[in-house]
């Protein structure tokens, strides 16, 4: 899931499939030893550039994770790209299986949404006309990482809920940067800016489970929410290095969640949790 984004409804396959053959053509330096199928759903009103830059965050998530960790995308990937909220609701609706009420809040409070199925990974993201092009990448690569987080760590990725998003959003940051210059430090700052500005600010403890993220964003909302969990992981990445971070998810498969989180990064989960909360409040 990715704060802030938007599209919406259900007609124009025929067309997309054409774009979407179209598309895998255009990919530029596929990754070898992987079996992916890609196919790009664009939906009326979502501009060529949007596309351009959904192709290539696929492409960079894709690369980084094979040139650093050997981990290939294993599954069918489905994007699905909606140029507004309304027809992002319907998408919610339709292929996330969310009720219309659901649905609609999401689609004012997220940018993106992701579904592991077990045939296909399918993520929709909103692909405003006015969204700047960095964000709409970032929303675009933060939805990919995560299948490699659950691909890397199992259902134990989302115990600690912070971590697992401020490790999107870093690593999107990341990939976002080398196509947008300083898009990481512009991202960086806004964050202090809106933690800064803000009534409260949540503790790290109030954001390990998924029903835990959902309510703070409801209290502190979800700008708040995000940006403590990325400059979490940003001190996290300063520390040890950004590699250590997804390490944190490669350890999963052998060890509890306190354990991996030491081998990662030296040091006790809950004393890191302290200091954050110290230095990121109020
Ligand atoms: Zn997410």
């Amino acid at each position: 899931m990715k704060e802030a984004g938007r599209r919406g409804s259900t007609k124009g396959f025929s067309q997309l499939a054409i774009l979407s053959l179209a598309l895998l053509f255009c990919l530029p330096q596929p990754v070898s030893g992987g079996t992916t199928s890609i196919q790009m759903d664009v939906r009326p009103g979502v501009s060529s550039t949007h596309v351009k830059y959904a192709t290539y965050a696929i492409n960079d998530v894709i690369r980084f994770f094979s040139d650093n960790y050997r981990i290939a995308l294993r599954k069918k990937l489905r994007i699905i790209l909606v140029p507004d909220e309304k027809e992002y609701a319907a998408v919610l609706g339709k292929d996330f299986g969310y009720p219309p009420g659901d649905a609609q809040k999401l689609s004012k409070t997220t940018g993106g949404m992701a579904r592991d199925g077990q045939v296909e990974y399918v993520f929709a993201a909103k692909a405003r006309k006015n969204a700047s092009m960095d964000i709409f990448m970032h929303t675009a690569c933060h939805e990919i990482i995560h299948w490699y987080q659950y691909t890397a760590g199992g259902n134990k990725s989302a115990q600690l809920k912070w971590l697992l998003e401020g490790t999107a959003d870093l690593i999107g940051y990341h990939i976002v940067d080398a196509n947008i210059k300083g898009a990481m430090e512009k991202f960086r700052r806004k964050t202090w800016e809106k933690i800064k500005s803000a009534p409260a600010v949540p503790s790290l403890r109030e954001l390990y489970s998924r029903r835990d993220w959902l309510a703070a964003m409801d209290r502190y909302g979800g700008g708040v929410v995000y940006g403590k969990a990325f400059l979490a992981v940003t001190e996290l990445a300063q520390r040890k290095g950004i590699n250590a971070v997804f390490n944190y998810f490669l350890n999963l498969k052998t060890y509890p969640v306190p354990v991996a989180f030491e081998r990662a990064f030296g040091m006790n989960l809950h004393n890191f949790e302290r200091f954050i909360d110290q230095k990121i409040r109020k």
